[in-house]
């Protein structure tokens, strides 16, 4: 049987739309209180200015607004962290993105915890990564929320499953195994340190690949009928496993129009929530 395409693309359209209106309903709430995102950039990466002009880009299809702010690539963390505190105490700013990576100088782990939490609707900063790991209330990493909306919606079931995660990173491998654990899978996480990552890899019933290498998983290495995530993506389109592999699976997330998608619909999601919250819409 031909596996089902797990569409990013139109799903996260269709979220946009309800965003959009969502968005109207805010505005005639709270009249001129647009939902604003806050993006920073800091220094030259071409691929994070073009993340962080999407995430503008989509800003303004659903009729919020962001603000846009570059630093230079010489900055400290004392002057990145003081641009945080600012739109930290800005009633205007709802959402805060500080665009990874930042250059070497900075401690970036320091500059994310200094997000407050309520405006911290990319899911980055400890507090929140806390928070939602023990079920409580905060905005969940982008890439692996995304990930959970979109299994959802195409109802996988999770409970029981045996779910392997192939990365460990802060924003996408850890948060990502705990949200599955929160939906009572098994998971097993793997690393650059993992010995025998192929028999993991092939225990999976859901495999997630966020390891950030092209093509990397075999198509011999997975198991007939599983389900593939695949959250890479690098130039001309490839994803962290072969495309080889897509055919064995019983479901699996085209790259691109998969995650990625899904990414910013959630940071937009997770900004108008947290701009519907400021304004007392929702509690
Ligand atoms: P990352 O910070 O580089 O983390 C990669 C992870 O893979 C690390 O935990 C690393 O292990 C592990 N790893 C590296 N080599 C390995 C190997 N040979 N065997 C097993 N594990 C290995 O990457 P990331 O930021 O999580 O991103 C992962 C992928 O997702 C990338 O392809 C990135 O482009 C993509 N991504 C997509 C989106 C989106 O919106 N679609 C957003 C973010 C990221 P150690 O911890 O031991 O080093």
């Amino acid at each position: 049987m031909n596996p089902l395409i797990l569409d990013g693309k139109s799903l996260a359209k269709r979220i946009e739309q309800e965003l959009a209106q969502r968005t109207q309903a805010l505005l005639a709430h709270a009249p001129g209180r647009i939902p604003i995102l806050a993006t920073i950039l800091v220094g030259n990466d071409p691929a994070s200015a073009t993340y962080v002009k999407m995430k503008g880009n989509a800003c303004r299809r659903i009729g919020m607004d962001s603000r846009s702010i570059e630093l230079p690539e010489h900055t400290t963390t004392a002057e990145l962290k003081a641009v945080i505190n600012e739109l930290n105490s800005d009633p205007d700013v709802h959402g805060i993105l500080l665009q990874h990576p930042v250059p070497h100088q900075i401690d970036e782990r320091h500059c994310f915890d200094s997000i407050a939490l309520e405006k911290d609707v990319d899911g980055v900063t400890c507090l929140g990564f806390g928070r939602m790991s023990m079920g409580s209330d905060a905005y969940g990493s982008a890439t692996p929320a995304g990930i959970m909306t979109m299994l959802k919606h195409y109802e996988i079931p999770l409970k029981g499953k045996h779910a392997v995660v192939l990365g460990r990173s802060p924003i996408l491998g850890k948060p990502m195994s705990a949200m599955l654990l929160n939906e009572d899978c098994t998971v097993t996480i793997c690393h650059s340190r993992t010995v025998n990552l192929q028999e993991h890899i092939r225990m999976a019933d859901i495999l997630v690949a966020a390891v950030g290498k092209p093509a990397f998983v075999q198509k011999d290495w997975i198991r007939e009928g599983s389900i593939i995530i695949d959250a890479g993506y690098h130039p001309g389109g490839i994803g962290d496993v072969h495309s080889d592999a897509y055919p064995l699976s019983s479901a699996f997330t085209p790259v691109p129009g998969g995650v990625g998608p899904m990414t910013i619909s959630t940071l937009m999601s997770q900004t108008l929530t947290a701009a519907e919250k400021a304004l007392g819409i929702i509690l």
